[in-house]
């Protein structure tokens, strides 16, 4: 080791000169001395291996130590789940929580959540009851099924529906419908996994109803229909009716299961969004086992929903991974009431189906005065180094659903007149108390209106008095 190695490393400040220091106190109130200690341990690690690897070290050294210690604290002080504005105009964004809840399920989620509740007991007996009972009476009326069933996500409904109906026997897919949707929910592995022999038809463009007819044998389990949720195929394309298949499914003496994703149960009467089912369609067209997710379009929680025949559900309600799949006690309180809602005709004041219904001119007037509170807010900060303008926006559904169907909408763009680049103006949004999440176009700043729910607007002035009042995004 070069001597001038080995002066650096002596000089690197000790553990305990470094757990002395002020500011490494009161982060030991937060997080507790061993992970303070095993903090700085990284930081020491990292600077000791540069060294060896030949970097150059830093001059004062333990202005560095300090620097990067404190800002890797300060990051793990911080809650981690955190509160965002999404201003992106994807309304249900997988990476952003997908569906806001209303206030009512809110209320519900604390009721059940803060002592003990009705999870599994019944008023009427004093005696056991089940916690799917809460919600899979109203699940029928929502959607006219005569059974239905909840587990903790789309992708277990459709493995426990699979494993239920099919495991060792064979299904038939298009392989047209092969698709992956994203999180490693692909398709051939969940068949695979659910211990069914996927037997594909057709081509990748074009599946008939007779490709499955000749495919059904006295193994066939069942006719299995995936909605491509995020992709679109253009060109020469067809795919099977569902009726036909229903008709096909009786006639044969198999199960028509159809994973139809995104779990639409009212029309939105949005024209772009035109052509896609809703569960009711599938279940009045006859489709023995319907699978959605509760947080899609649907608008309330992270739920796999499985709608349709008694029979089937109820074998599947003895299969033994619905333990490992059941849903919280929080998850089912704001479901009860999402579904509530759509009973009473109250879905318009679900956040996700209230944005996705909400109409150009309403969203052009909303970043009209976004437009008028940010120029006030500007004025206020003394900064004028930005247009601010109302523009058109493309949104998106998200989630995996009509990809080939961009929402128009109508946000704000901010772009600098001195060259602050809008990545730039995008991170201090990013990095703001209450993070600001927005979309970058023409090198500005666009902030989409259609997304920004409740009080988000606030968020955002909020996250600009930081980002730009500080100075540096002048
Ligand atoms: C989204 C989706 C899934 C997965 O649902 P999760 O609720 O995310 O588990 C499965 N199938 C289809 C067709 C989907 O669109």
């Amino acid at each position: 080791m070069s001597s001038e190695l080995q002066n650096f490393l002596r000089s690197i400040p000790s553990m305990d000169e470094l757990l002395s220091l002020p500011w490494a106190a009161e982060t030991e109130l937060e997080l507790g001395r061993d992970a303070v200690k095993s903090l700085f341990g990284e930081v020491l690690d990292g600077i000791r291996m540069s060294a060896r690897e030949g970097e150059t070290p830093p001059a004062r050294i333990s202005d560095v130590i300090e620097d990067e210690a404190r800002r890797l604290m300060e990051a793990r002080s911080r809650a981690s789940l955190r509160a965002v504005v999404n201003a992106t105009g994807v309304v249900v964004h997988t990476n952003l929580g997908r569906s806001p809840l209303p206030g009512e399920a809110l209320d519900a989620v604390a009721s059940v959540a803060r002592g003990y509740s009705t999870l599994e007991y019944s008023l009427e007996s004093g005696g056991r009851s089940h916690r799917n009972a809460h919600v899979e009476w109203l699940l029928c009326r929502v959607t006219g099924a005569e059974s239905a069933l909840v587990v903790n996500n789309n992708a277990g409904a459709v493995l426990l529906a699979l494993t239920s109906a099919a495991r060792g026997r064979e299904v038939v897919v298009s392989r047209g419908e092969l698709v992956e949707i994203g999180g490693a929910f692909r398709i051939p592995d969940i068949l695979s996994f659910s211990g069914a022999k996927m037997v594909e038809v057709g081509c990748t463009n074009c599946t008939r109803a007779g490709d499955y007819r000749s495919a059904i044998t006295d193994e066939t389990a069942l006719l299995l229909k995936v909605h491509p949720s995020n992709f679109r195929m253009e060109g020469f394309t067809e795919s099977a009716a569902r009726s036909e298949l229903v008709a096909l499914a009786r006639e044969s003496g198999v199960a028509f299961m159809e994973d139809l994703g995104s779990g639409l149960l009212e029309e939105l009467g949005v024209p772009e969004l035109g052509g896609e089912s809703t569960v009711r369609a599938c279940i009045d067209a006859g489709v023995d086992v319907v699978t959605f997710s509760g947080d899609k379009l649907l608008g309330g929680p992270q739920i796999g929903c499985i709608a349709g025949s008694r029979e089937l559900i109820d074998g599947m309600r003895r299969n033994q991974l619905i333990r490992a799949l059941r849903v919280d006690k929080m998850c089912l309180a704001a479901f009860e009431t999402i579904l509530r809602m759509y009973l009473k005709g109250n879905s318009g004041e679900i956040p996700t189906v209230n944005m996705l219904r909400a109409g150009a001119e309403k969203l052009r007037a909303r970043a009209e005065e976004l437009r008028c509170s940010i120029e006030e807010l500007f004025r206020e900060l003394s900064v004028s180094s930005y247009d601010v303008s109302v523009v058109g926006t493309e949104d998106a559904v998200g989630g995996g659903s009509f990809p080939a169907a961009p929402l128009p909408g109508w946000g704000v763009a901010l772009r600098s007149t001195t060259g602050v680049r809008a990545s730039h103006l995008a991170d201090g949004l990013r990095n703001a108390s209450t993070p600001v999440i927005a979309g970058i176009s023409c090198d500005s700043v666009v902030l989409h209106v259609r997304t920004l729910w409740g009080d988000a607007g606030t968020g955002v002035l909020n996250a600009l008095r930081e980002a730009v009042g500080g100075g540096r995004l002048r």
